[in-house]
This record gives structure tokens, C-alpha cells and sequence, in this order.
């Protein structure tokens, strides 16, 4: 892996290029960038051919441990990596800990290692085990061993204990890759804890970045994934920003939250690079179809519009449409006129809102679709709006269009 910072914007935020060699060649990549979602070593509910029809499908894919981690002697045994076991050999293949999208029990990590869980229960990885993992994986990129189990409640002896077990980690993971003849080659991104501490977290930092890691993973504000909205905490912005601070630019920074476009744009602006395309899943598994403007002034009517009038339904907001309301009944026009992808392109509101009234899969297939696309057409967007130098617009039009108004988004 190798970053380079083309540009930091005066708003904030930075624009970079981020390109992985491996023997199929180089690809080269550009963020912000959000990294594909993965559900036990795939897209959700799509096929390899049906993700084919996504445009802009990120090249990172991203795959959590706890769905998979228990399947790493089958993958030993079939000898060719996790990129081929999954038929993803042309992403490159991004394992981390946990799935943004799952609940994480807590206080079961401790200094011998750290749990995941899948649908066989508790795996609990200590540095020997995680390796061995990720040996039998053999991933482009993988996540260093690391307790983020912390949030806002944590007191510091827990946030000391935190930064310390994942240093220790790190340390023993470093170790271990030196002496790997099978990872040699893989990227190690580094975890950074500390909670609300700026003192733990600035410790953190500047102790990872003293590592030989490629890149950062920033971690631990959300214990258990609670999905709290971390933006409408200052602190947790200040926070953020003190840890940027002490990381060297010339390695990518990653965090992986579930994050709505407006939410993204803020992250993006503290420094964040890469993100998540686990946002759109979760609308995805509600019935809700993603259907926020980028364009600047927003143009769309998107299919909300037919809902006007409709604003007692709290279901619904200006980036989604909620499509188990039976106010799409008889809705012959697409989730988002203009989307261009294949489920707006040849369906209805009226048939995707009859396929999830009678739970049929297909609905999820087309939603994902749709979803992943918007998704990811974001993402193009925001790196065009940060070359222009209008991301202060492109963030006053989300949060708008996401019914805040608020007076606090320029900043
Ligand atoms: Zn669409």
C-alpha cells in the first residue's frame, strides 16, 4: 500500500491517491474512498454478477473476522487466499475485527486476547491465533489486533488499559509478520484507542505511528456498535481532531462506522480517507432506499416527493425513502428517476414495496443494488466537490436535506 496527499483543502480534509501492488498488478485508487461492504466474505445479497452491475464498486473489499474467522482452516486447506475462496481475487481483500453493522458484546476482551463473534458464538483471538488467521487469509491489508471495546462512559483506567493491551498487541503482531513469509507483503493497519481521552488517544497515535504500520484504523468511541450519532457530540469531534494531529500524512486513516453521506463529509473534513460502505446495508435490511441529492443546487425529484405531505411518517427522511410505507402501493415511478441503476431502471416503487410486504429476498437484491450505487456515486461526488472547493455547500445541502438546518455546519 501507498498514499500520497494530493491536496489539503482549505475546508478541511484531504484528497490523496492510495495504490496496492500485488502480482495482478497495480490498482490505484482515490479518496475519500469508502471500502466494500461484506457480509462472510461477499456483497449482501448479491452474486459476483449482480454486483458487476454496481457502478463504481469500490476496490478495497472489506471483511470483518467474526463471520469468517472460524472458517480459517478451510481456507488453509484450499491454499489460495481469502480473495479466491470468495471469488473477490481482483479486490483487494481489507480483514478487519469486527462488522460495523453487528452488536458486539462487551467486557470480553482482556490482555490474553480479543473476541469476535459470528453465527458459532464467541471466537476469542489472542495475537498466535489472529495470525494464524490471517495466514490461512492472506489478505492485502489487515486490521492489527486491537480492544476498542471503549466509549464516552469509560473511565481512564480502562482507556490506559485499552491503549496498552492493543500496543501490546500491535507489538506481538509486528513480530510475528516479520518472521511470516506469507504476509510478508500484506499491510498492516494499526488500531488507535483511547476513547474521549485526548490524552489516551494522542499516546495512542503517536506510539502506532512509531510502528512500521501502513495505515490507521481509529476506533473505540462506540462500544458494542451502538450506533450513537458520534457528530452530535463536540467532544467526540475535538477528540477526533486532536488524534489527527499526532498521525503522519502520508498514511491513509480509516474508520469503519456506519455513516450517512452527511456524517461522512464531517469525518471527512477532520481527516478521515477511508471509510465504510456499511451505511447503505443497514438501509438496505430496514426496506429504505437511499436517496439523497448530491448535486449542487440538489436537482432530483426524488420519490420522497410523492410523499409530501407525508411528514408525520418519522420513517422517512430526506436521504431515504422508507418503501414498506403503503403509500408506495400504487408508485409506478422509480426509488430515484435518473439513478441509473438496474433496479430503478426496470422497477417500481409499487413492486419493491409488494416485495418487501410479502418478504420476498429480491427485494433486499434490488435494494442493495440500488443502495450501493447511490452509495458509491457519493463518494465520486465528494471528491469532485472537495476538487472544487465547495464541500461547505455539499454539506449545508445534506443537512437540509436531513431536516436539520443546523447553524453549526460551516465551520
Ligand atoms: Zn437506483
Amino acid at each position: 500500500m501507498k498514499y500520497t496527499v494530493e491536496a489539503v483543502l482549505a475546508s478541511g480534509g484531504r484528497l490523496g491517491k492510495l495504490s496496492q501492488t500485488s502480482t495482478a498488478g497495480t490498482i490505484a485508487m482515490e479518496t475519500p474512498m469508502c471500502t466494500l461492504f461484506t457480509k462472510g466474505g461477499s456483497a449482501p445479497h448479491l452474486s459476483a454478477a449482480m454486483l458487476q452491475r454496481i457502478s463504481q464498486v469500490p476496490e478495497v473489499a472489506c471483511m470483518s473476522l467474526g463471520s469468517i474467522a472460524s472458517h480459517h482452516e478451510n481456507v488453509r486447506e484450499f491454499g489460495k487466499g481469502l480473495g479466491e475462496f470468495s471469488a473477490m481475487k481482483d479486490k483487494v481483500i481489507f480483514t478487519t475485527l469486527h462488522d460495523a453493522t453487528a452488536a458486539v458484546a462487551s467486557g470480553k476482551n482482556d490482555k490474553g486476547g480479543v473476541a469476535v463473534w459470528g453465527k458459532g458464538g464467541k471466537m476469542k483471538l489472542d495475537p498466535q491465533l489472529y495470525m494464524k488467521v490471517q495466514e490461512a487469509f492472506c489478505p492485502d491489508w489487515f486490521q492489527a489486533l486491537s480492544d476498542g471495546d471503549t466509549d464516552k462512559t469509560c473511565g481512564k483506567k480502562r482507556l490506559l488499559k485499552a491503549v496498552d493491551r492493543t500496543l501490546d498487541f500491535l507489538d506481538d503482531i509486528v513480530e510475528m509478520k516479520n518472521e511470516s513469509e506469507v504476509l510478508k507483503t500484506s499491510s498492516l493497519i494499526g488500531a488507535i484507542e483511547g476513547g474521549y481521552s485526548v490524552e489516551e488517544r494522542r499516546r495512542s497515535a503517536k506510539e502506532t505511528a512509531a510502528r512500521p504500520v501502513d495505515g490507521f484504523l481509529i476506533e473505540g468511541f462506540e462500544k458494542g456498535h451502538s450506533s450513537v450519532d458520534l457528530f452530535a457530540d463536540e467532544e467526540f469531534m475535538t477528540v477526533l481532531t486532536e488524534t489527527m494531529v499526532h498521525l503522519p500524512d502520508d498514511k491513509p486513516r480509516m474508520m469503519d462506522a456506519v455513516w450517512s453521506p452527511l456524517q461522512v463529509i464531517r469525518a471527512f473534513r477532520l481527516g478521515i480517507d477511508v471509510f465504510s460502505s456499511a451505511y447503505p446495508h443497514t438501509l438496505t435490511e430496514k426496506g429504505f432506499a437511499l436517496t439523497a441529492d448530491y448535486s449542487l443546487p440538489p436537482t432530483s425529484q426524488p420519490a420522497k416527493l410523492e410523499l409530501e405531505g407525508s411528514k408525520e411518517n418519522s420513517a422517512s427522511s430526506g436521504f431515504y425513502v422508507d418503501l414498506n410505507d403503503k403509500r408506495f402501493f400504487e408508485s409506478f415511478s422509480p426509488i430515484l428517476p435518473g439513478c441509473g441503476c438496474y433496479t430503478c431502471a426496470n422497477f417500481t416503487c409499487s413492486y419493491l414495496h409488494h416485495l418487501l410486504n410479502t418478504s420476498e429476498l429480491l427485494a433486499y437484491v434490488l435494494l442493495t443494488i440500488h443502495n450501493f450505487e447511490q452509495y458509491f456515486k457519493f463518494f465520486a461526488r465528494l471528491r469532485e466537490t472537495g476538487r472544487q472547493d465547495k464541500l461547505s455547500e455539499l454539506e449545508q445541502s445534506l443537512a437540509r436535506q436531513e431536516g436539520g438546518q443546523r447553524e453549526d455546519v460551516v465551520r
